[in-house]
């Protein structure tokens, strides 16, 4: 624990999964509902830092909240990231993406290039309940 850090501080948003190693959380952000963060607990900077088990673990973890995401928001596309630049936490960024999005085509850390709909964002949070019991379901199956 480092009490500077923000993210050994606090979640980094909504908790939808906690182990010994890794959480995964959704990220709360209007513009990109579903947009979730796998976060190691520990301070780890690259992927190559952890051991083998661990980085499959970790993996796995990203794995199925693509899937989540996938069953229940059906986006366009998903992005995957794996950040860590501003806090010493190993995280994956997973992010669906649909193509009426704020960014789409760009990254979403790029300018904006449009304003999305309010409906499609609202019926894409509709979604987000399913999302909860979709990842419940997936990380209770081990
Ligand atoms: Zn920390």
């Amino acid at each position: 624990m480092t009490a500077a850090c923000e993210l050994c501080q606090d979640t980094g948003g909504e908790e939808l999964y906690r182990d010994h190693q890794l959480r995964v959380v959704l990220v709360d952000d209007a513009q990109y509902p579903g947009f979730c963060r796998v976060i190691w607990h520990a301070h780890v900077k690259e992927m190559t830092d952890l051991l083998p088990a661990s980085r499959s673990a970790m993996m796995q973890m990203v794995m199925k909240v693509e899937s989540a995401l996938r069953e229940t928001l059906n986006p366009d596309k998903i992005n995957l990231a794996s950040l860590g630049n501003m806090t010493p936490h190993l995280q994956w960024h997973v992010i669906p993406r649909f193509r009426d999005d704020a960014h789409f085509p760009a990254p979403v850390w790029a300018a904006a290039q449009r304003q999305p709909d309010a409906g499609a964002l609202a019926a894409r949070a509709s979604h987000l309940a399913a999302l909860r019991a979709a990842l419940a379901r997936a990380t209770s199956e081990d």
